[in-house]
């Protein structure tokens, strides 16, 4: 943890990619975990254009239930210790594959949603976006003033990502000279390959997960422990290197 710290701390532009397994701890559950089920759907066969399209009710009452998850849910230690890092000038931007909003509740500014936002309804006809507090009250299904009918702000399976947000990911990835990967499986590209952009390059990857991930070979220092664990044993250190640096 010592020399992770010392790393973290001698960095000169750290950035950090999250995903659903940072969150879990504020009880948010993440899509692959065994309490990722929802009824009896797979998020794989709900979180698509298709299964939309196909039957939206059922589509909306699962958003619906995860935006209820989302909107009650608190930001972590793990998100609160990014929101510090970034204050401390250390940590530069958060890439992250949530669509929740605990890195902006925790206090983060520099945060780009590769996935979109639970928070942005959007117009399937006209393309206007709404920002919302609650979850909208299913059925009936909602709609914009144009009468075309409403979708959640995220991106689905088989959508591209927004091109200006990728962009910004991959410069932020190049810059990099250290890299937190934390809570995320890696297998959701392209946001799984930016590890890989940095490691390019010659920086350095640090991965927080309790479990061995798709980019696991890759990461210099591996701490298998969850989010929050992490970043208390983390913070820990730098507070002491700090300490020891003035006296
Ligand atoms: P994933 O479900 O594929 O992987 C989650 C990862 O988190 C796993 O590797 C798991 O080992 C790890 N994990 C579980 N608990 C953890 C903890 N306490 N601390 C650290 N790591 C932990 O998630 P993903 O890689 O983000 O990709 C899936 C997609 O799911 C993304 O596109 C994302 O948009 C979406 N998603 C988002 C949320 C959210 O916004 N909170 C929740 C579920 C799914
Ligand atoms: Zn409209």
């Amino acid at each position: 943890m010592r020399n992770i710290s010392e790393v973290i701390v001698e960095s000169k532009y750290l950035t950090a990619l999250t995903g659903a397994g940072f969150s879990a701890e504020s009880g948010i559950p993440t899509f692959r975990d065994e309490d990722g089920l929802w009824e009896k759907y797979r998020a794989e066969d709900l979180a698509t254009p298709e299964a939309f399209w196909r039957d939206p009710e059922l589509v909306w009452r699962w958003y619906a239930w995860r935006m209820e998850k989302v909107f009650s849910a608190e930001p972590n230690e793990a998100h609160r210790s990014f929101a510090e890092l970034e204050k401390m000038g250390i940590l530069k931007t958060v890439i992250t594959q949530n669509v929740d909003d605990l890195h902006e509740r925790a206090g983060n500014k520099n945060i780009i949603h590769l996935h979109g936002r639970l928070k942005i309804l959007m117009c399937t006809k006209c393309g206007k976006e709404f920002e919302i507090n609650s979850p909208p009250k299913i059925p009936p299904l909602p709609r914009c003033e144009c009468d075309g009918l409403l979708r959640p702000g995220v991106v689905w399976f088989g959508e591209p990502l927004p091109e200006k947000d990728l962009r910004k990911a991959q410069e932020e990835a190049l810059k990099s000279d250290v890299m937190i990967v934390a809570g995320t499986s890696a297998i959701v590209q392209p946001a799984g390959s930016l590890p890989l952009i940095v490691k390019r390059e010659g920086g350095l990857i640090i991965e927080i997960n309790p479990k061995e991930t798709a980019i696991s070979h890759i990461a210099d220092f591996k701490i298998r422990m969850s989010a929050v664990e992490a970043m208390r044993k983390i913070m820990e250190e730098i507070c002491k290197l700090l300490n020891e640096e003035k006296s």
